[in-house]
């Protein structure tokens, strides 16, 4: 590269989080970071999720997005047979199609000075060396998830788990078996996605970078463990800026959405409610709840006597029970396929948030300042429940019973607690102060401004 290159081209990095929208939100904030900091970001899509996006909002998304291919164009993962067909496929095809999309850009005139790749996709590592591109991976997870795995990958916790055996890792208090994330508790139970997880970290160490979403004050200690490893750069919360520090103007919405959400519908029937009344349930993109439990959560629901805004994917709405759209009717309730989930949070109308906890609603609950009833589904989620609720002290876990279903007592009980007792006052206090701190890390001078600083002058001194 010659000096003039250097003065008048931004550095370029690709970007390339694993194709699911929990790990599409995060790199994309990531992007929109840099791109305020003089760094070009493209991000890299699959061709299906590129095609089955709405019109991209390139005011909320200034980033250019470029589609490779995993294999699946016409159907993404849900037309794999299995994850772990799924998982082949893309590593076979996507790290071909992820190498012709390099090729290209170069011969474009584009040079391509970094590539930051999810952590799960440890093959782009790879793809970066053929082409002598530095490479970061970057972890979606909580860091202390990703210290259970690490410790799984090095043997230092062995699977099975002992029937009553505790798990403990820097950074976190003594996990009982059920707390672990569903990898490590039901050992056998999902290989393809053990397998990603645990795998993590085989080629970590030749990665120039290792970022994480979370913040310093959130895992403190967890963080100073992993920075001992790695060149690490903490650099979240990665949710829009407008919802935090308001640094980065127009950005109010992750911008790249893989469902259309009826926001108008959701925000018209919140400003009829009054403060704090609603209790907004979401389990995410991609959990897929038993008939059983939906019929349990409903039935609460109306037994409860709350307002109620709850995300019911398409792909789910049958699970539904008939009756309940009775209840719909009365006003008390709206169920919706999607929303925007940081607006609905933010309202003043939303006083509660049941969640199935993934690390992105989690983080968005803390950087918010919304108490929460922890409903976990599986991976992560067991873990961050606890964190929310033991560590964090922004909420409850609602138990299940012998066959993991939440029953509506306990989801009643539980959604009483944070709305009308004594102990939801005092998460909602927590969770002001998790707020604060969430500001304080992304604002000018915070711990995670300083390290996305510290990454662009590492990036400019290297290209
Ligand atoms: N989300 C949204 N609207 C919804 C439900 C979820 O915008 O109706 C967003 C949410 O804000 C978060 C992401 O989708 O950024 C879900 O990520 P998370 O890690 O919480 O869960 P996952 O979908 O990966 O299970």
């Amino acid at each position: 590269m010659t000096e003039k290159h250097n003065i008048t081209k931004p550095p370029h990095v690709l970007l390339f989080p694993y194709p699911s929208q929990g790990h599409i939100n995060p790199i994309i904030q990531f992007g929109k970071r840099l791109l305020s900091k003089g760094v070009k970001p493209t991000l890299v899509t699959t061709i299906y999720q590129f095609n089955s996006t709405l019109p991209h909002n390139t005011t909320t998304n200034p980033i250019e997005i470029k589609a490779i291919s995993d294999g699946f164009d016409e159907g993404g993962y849900s037309s794999a047979q299995s994850a772990e067909s799924y998982l082949k496929t893309f590593k076979e095809t996507g790290s071909k199609s992820l190498a012709d999309l390099i090729k290209n850009l170069q011969n474009e005139g584009n040079k391509i000075d970094a590539i930051i790749y999810d952590s799960m996709i440890i093959w782009a590592l790879d793809v970066a060396k053929e082409f002598g591109i530095n490479a970061g991976s970057f972890f979606t997870q909580a860091c202390g998830v990703n210290s259970i795995y690490y410790h799984v990958h090095k043997g230092l916790i062995s699977l099975p788990l002992g029937e009553n055996a505790p798990v403990l890792v820097p950074g976190l208090p003594q996990l009982e078996r059920w707390e672990t994330p569903s990898f490590v508790r039901d050992h056998g139970a999902y290989p393809g996605w053990s397998q990603t997880v645990f795998s993590q970290f085989v080629n970590i160490d030749e990665a120039r970078w290792v970022f994480t979403t979370s913040f310093y004050q959130l895992e403190k200690e967890v963080i100073e463990w992993m920075r001992k490893m790695w060149n690490l750069k903490v650099i979240g919360p990665t949710i829009p800026s407008m919802y935090l520090d308001k640094r980065i103007k127009d950005d109010k919405d992750y911008g790249f959405s893989l469902f259309k959400a009826n926001q108008d519908e959701c925000i018209n029937w919140l400003n009829d409610k009054p403060k704090k009344s609603v209790v907004y349930l979401s389990f995410g993109s991609s959990a897929k709840l038993r008939p059983e439990q939906m019929e349990e959560i409903a039935w609460g629901l109306s037994n409860s006597n709350v307002n109620f805004l709850w995300v019911i994917r398409a792909k789910e709405e049958d699970k539904l029970p008939k009756d309940f759209v009775d209840i719909l009717k009365t006003e008390k309730g709206l169920v919706v396929p999607w929303c925007t989930q940081l607006d609905v949070l933010a309202h003043e109308s939303v006083g509660c948030f049941v969640t199935h906890c993934g690390f992105n609603s989690t983080i968005e609950a803390l950087s918010i300042g919304v108490p929460v009833v922890a409903m976990p589904q599986w991976t992560d989620q067991i873990t961050n429940a606890k964190c929310l609720d033991e560590i964090w002290g922004v909420g409850v876990r609602v138990k299940a019973d012998e066959n993991g279903i939440v029953r509506r007592g306990n989801l009643v009980s539980c959604i009483k607690k944070i709305m009308e007792e004594e102990i939801g006052v005092v998460a909602r206090k927590n969770a002001a102060k998790w707020r604060e701190l969430a500001k304080v890390a992304v604002n000018e001078g915070g711990s995670s401004d300083k390290d996305i600083e510290e990454f662009v002058s590492e990036l400019k001194h290297a290209c």
